[in-house]
């Protein structure tokens, strides 16, 4: 049995994180699926980013009561900006190369790919598990890939998967298609809006109690 990890910004966590994990956890029998919050993540600016703990808290809230989700800061205990090539890295040592890793990306930040550091080690470290996201179509997944990884993948239609003859396989899983995001999130809840049903309930009270994204 695998792990999943899911990184990303988590400003803040929402059901469509959580509900991808969920079903990618059963797809593909993951025993876990580790939540990496990014410190300081590289592609994003700071303006209307709220602190690590802060974000953090969320995710404790939301992820509470699922035994299958578990949190790592592993990225808060590095100094520097939280680059996944060394994240992954360390996951994999530190799990003794026992544990096959599943990296969970949506669809959006699979194709960002190739302006990540060192994104090419990533495919012989990790599989990857790619999860749609409305406004990106599952073509663009195959394009991405055989033009800046590699023209060696070839599609499993039994494992909904690319195989490769030496790299890692890139799974593709439609997920329900949940059109919320955390940039939006932020935008309604500084227009004044509501966010009920878009996120956890804790989540939304939290975020009120401590006053969060009031502007963005
Ligand atoms: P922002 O709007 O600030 O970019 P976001 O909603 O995209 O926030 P991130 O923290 O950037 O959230 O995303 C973390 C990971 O979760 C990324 O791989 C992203 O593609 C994925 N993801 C985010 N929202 C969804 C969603 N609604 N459905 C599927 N995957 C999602
Ligand atoms: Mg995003």
């Amino acid at each position: 049995m695998g792990i999943g990890i899911m990184g990303g910004t988590f400003n803040p966590i929402h059901f469509g994180h959580l509900r991808a994990a969920e079903e990618v956890a059963e797809s593909l029998q993951l025993k876990e699926v580790i939540f990496i919050p990014a410190a300081k993540p590289p592609h994003k600016s700071e303006v209307g980013l709220v602190s690590f703990d802060h974000r953090w808290h969320m995710m404790e809230l939301a992820t509470a009561g699922n035994p299958l989700f578990v949190l790592s800061d592993l990225e808060d205990q590095r100094p520097g900006i939280s680059y996944s090539v060394e994240t992954l890295t360390q996951l994999a040592q530190d799990r003794g190369g026992s544990e096959e890793l599943y990296f969970v990306l949506g669809l959006d930040a699979f194709l960002e790919l190739p302006t990540w550091k060192s994104y090419r080690e990533l495919f012989s470290l990790c599989h990857f598990v790619v999860v749609a996201r409305p406004g990106f179509s599952p073509e663009s997944l195959a394009t991405m890939l055989n033009t800046q990884v590699s023209d060696s993948y070839s599609f499993d239609l039994q494992v909904q998967g690319y195989h490769h003859p030496s790299l890692n396989t890139v799974y593709y899983r439609e997920v329900t298609l949940l059109d919320i995001s955390s940039s939006t999130i932020r935008q309604l809840l500084a227009e004044g809006s509501t966010v009920r049903y878009l996120l956890p309930k804790k989540v939304e009270e939290y975020i009120q109690q401590h006053k969060l994204y009031q502007q963005l």
